[in-house]
């Protein structure tokens, strides 16, 4: 049963979803189902489940920008050789600029390794920002690397915020100007 959520349910939906860090929802894509507890079941119709792929390539100069923002801000909690930028084409997310994602503990115990964190930028969306925002975005996605850098993963909260990119960002400026 499909139904039509009303306005402020599906802010406080989308609230929900955030907080878990389910960027990879494609929000005109996902129907929604409530049950009689209230309690929403989303059924995500990605895009690549129906006739649709994503492209993934490396972006080296994406890399470089994430080196260059880790070191000028002495991220020393990053091991940045394990630290990999990917840029995806095709998403229909219009709202979603870049991921981060982590390779999990159960997987790197499988393949006897440590832990990778991914940093996807949607080209689509990250090509439409000034260069100060593009810096932004980067900034953003490294703070959701924890500083143990096991495989976990900082979630919005009172860390990853808007407030506290925007101080890393002038910080990052004022460091470079030196
Ligand atoms: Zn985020």
């Amino acid at each position: 049963m499909l139904l039509r959520l009303s306005q402020e349910e599906f802010v406080a939906l989308v609230q929900l979803v955030e907080s878990a860090e389910n960027h990879y929802l494609d929000w005109p894509l996902t129907a929604i189902v409530r049950c009689g507890c209230r309690l929403y079941h989303l059924f995500l119709f990605h895009s690549g489940h129906i006739n649709h792929m994503i492209e993934y390539e490396r972006d080296p100069d994406i890399d470089n920008t994430v080196r260059e923002i880790a070191s000028t801000l002495g991220m020393r909690h990053l091991d940045l050789s394990r630290v990999i930028c990917m840029r995806s084409y095709g998403s229909k997310s219009r709202r979603v600029l870049a991921r981060c994602h982590v390779m999990p503990r159960i997987m790197q115990k499988a393949l006897g390794t440590g832990a990778y964190y991914l940093i996807e930028v949607v080209s689509e969306n990250f090509e439409k920002l000034q260069d100060d925002d593009k810096t932004r975005t980067l900034i953003h996605e490294l703070m959701h690397i924890p500083h143990s850098f096991g495989g976990g993963f900082r979630h919005h909260g009172n860390h990853v915020t808007r407030r506290n990119v925007e101080s890393m960002y002038r910080e990052l400026v004022r460091r470079k100007s030196i």
